[in-house]
């Protein structure tokens, strides 16, 4: 099947046949939450054309993930509430599981599968999803097929480790401009016609028996969480005070582009001015495409790929694309930094969240100064209260625990105090996983794993040797307070907001 896929981006996952006897082709959606510019979606609908079958989306959404809580659902659930609502006017069978309870929702794949042709889903190198993809291919009898829509390069096509920002952009200057043009579609189920899928959820339907085991998501609990209260999912961390979804994500990205972005490159360190764009919660759950946003940037910017400046010296960070210098750095965000993590992900797997896998310097260093005196030392429970003597420190964790991210240079200062004020950097690192992938909604992501062990020196070069830290660069609240202006943001997060 001649497809608009870059094969890069393409994996089957088993060797079992497409079945094109059976009723249907499945996508089963697991990370890229989105029905446009997304390239699983693309040759899910490719199979489905050529098949001649209609399109299912499983979008389901188990309760026993790691960190699983109301805050995570209720994000991922605003984005299938927004898939369902778009996917009335198509011909697609969009199919909204919410788990109610642990392990309830086994067995729904594979009877889906039984009815399919052909079964694509997202290609996912991350967390728990390489185990769940791995059992999936053993277990079905049709195709499975992983794609990838991460990112502008293909997760998998640098063949070696990054150990610096700098060295991935020489990377990226070298090879992405052959990727710019590959983009997936952005209404991929309007274009061209599909087989209708009225009638594979009724009486005589194929899907008949399935829905009657394994429940659709109602309109009101995707809607207003009606029911909410009996899926077995922690409490313990709230719903974020804004809304998931693509819709959410598209009004934010717009906002972003006309309001913020051209004061991006000069005040994006300021808690202040807050001008960053917000969007790393969509990205983490698919509601958002990377490609979605650049292209939207390259059209505010008037961009083409001839606009390139390959005589800037490879892994500059400014002039190679040929934008505005706030567009540069906002790409040199979404790009370098954002892509660089997943590398590290797509290599070593799990193994980059442990200790072991820092680079040997920032090892070494932190082991000189392992037992150097701390005049502040706290333990989970505190950092978790916002209980240290720091009120900056405070009003960032506070953030996170209301606001479900924080503001991306006192994320860093945040990170970078953990370190100094726990036992050791081991215990550092593991506070640090705990909290953020506990309160950020954008947490549980390459990007999360990337600026965390950034803290502990990843990606970074020694600096001078100071106490604790060693070479590892460190950061202190009072040259932050000097440097950037936070009067509003310890307004909003300091001791009198909570
Ligand atoms: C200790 C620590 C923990 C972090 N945890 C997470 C996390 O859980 N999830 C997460 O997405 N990012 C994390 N980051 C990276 C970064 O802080 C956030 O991506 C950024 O603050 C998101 O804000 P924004 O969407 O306004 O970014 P913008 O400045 O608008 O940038 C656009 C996009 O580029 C990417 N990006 C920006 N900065 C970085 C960076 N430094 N590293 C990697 N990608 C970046 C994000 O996808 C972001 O949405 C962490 C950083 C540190 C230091």
């Amino acid at each position: 099947m001649a497809s608009t896929v870059p094969p890069l981006r393409l994996r089957a996952l088993n060797r079992a046949p497409i079945r094109g006897d059976r009723s249907y082709v499945l996508y089963w959606m697991i990370g890229q939450r989105r029905i446009a510019w997304n390239f699983a979606l693309d040759r899910a609908v490719e199979r489905a054309r050529a098949l001649r079958r209609p399109l299912v989306i499983l979008e389901a959404l188990r309760c026993d993930y790691p960190w699983a809580s109301l805050r995570h659902h209720r994000f991922a659930l605003d984005g299938m509430r927004d898939h369902r609502k778009a996917c009335a006017g198509l011909p697609v069978f969009h199919y909204p599981y919410v788990e109610p309870s642990p392990g309830a929702g086994r067995g729904l794949l594979e009877a889906l599968a039984h009815g399919a042709a052909a079964v694509v889903t997202d290609d996912m190198p991350f967390f728990f999803f390489p185990r769940m993809l791995e059992a999936a291919a053993r277990k079905l009898d049709v195709r499975l097929e992983a794609v990838d829509s991460h990112g502008l390069l293909p997760l998998r096509q640098p063949d070696r480790d990054f150990i610096t920002a700098y060295s991935f952009r020489i990377h990226l200057h070298k090879h992405l401009l052959l990727h710019l043009g590959e983009m997936p579609r952005p209404t991929p189920m309007e274009e061209g016609s599909l087989p209708s899928a009225v009638g594979l959820g009724a009486e005589d339907g194929p899907l008949r028996e399935i829905l009657r085991r394994w429940r659709p998501a109602s309109d009101d609990l995707l809607s207003a969480g009606a029911g909410l209260e009996e899926v077995a999912v922690s409490r313990a961390v709230a719903p974020v005070p804004f809304s998931g979804g693509p819709a959410a994500a598209r009004r934010r990205l717009r906002h972003f582009l006309e309001q913020k972005l051209s004061r991006y490159d000069a005040e994006r360190n300021d808690p202040d001015a807050d001008v960053g764009s917000r969007l790393s919660p969509y990205l983490h759950w698919g509601h958002l495409s990377a490609h979605e946003i650049f292209q939207r940037l390259a059209e505010q910017e008037d961009w083409t790929p001839n606009r390139v400046d390959e005589s800037v010296p490879k892994g500059r960070r400014e002039g190679w694309w040929g934008m505005s210098p706030p567009s540069e750095a906002f790409l040199d965000e979404l790009v370098t930094w954002r892509e660089i993590g997943f590398n590290a992900w797509v290599r070593h797997g799990e193994a980059v969240e442990h200790y072991d896998s820092l680079p040997a310097w920032a090892r070494e260093t932190l082991a000189d100064h392992e037992d150097d005196p701390r005049a502040h030392c706290y333990d989970l429970r505190a950092f978790d209260d916002a209980e240290t003597h720091d009120p900056l420190w405070n009003a960032a964790q506070r953030e996170l625990r209301t606001e479900g991210t924080i503001h991306n240079y006192l994320r860093m200062l945040w990170g970078k105090k953990i370190l100094e004020w726990s036992v050791t950097p081991r215990d550092a690192l593991e506070i640090m996983l705990e909290l953020n992938n506990r309160y950020a909604v954008d947490g549980r992501d390459p990007n999360s794993t990337s600026g965390i062990t950034w803290v502990l020196g990843r990606y970074d070069r020694g600096w001078p040797e100071r106490d604790i830290y060693g070479k590892v660069r460190s950061m202190s609240s009072r040259s932050t307070r000097r440097k950037v202006s936070v009067a509003r943001y310890l307004e909003r997060f300091g001791e009198s907001s909570s």
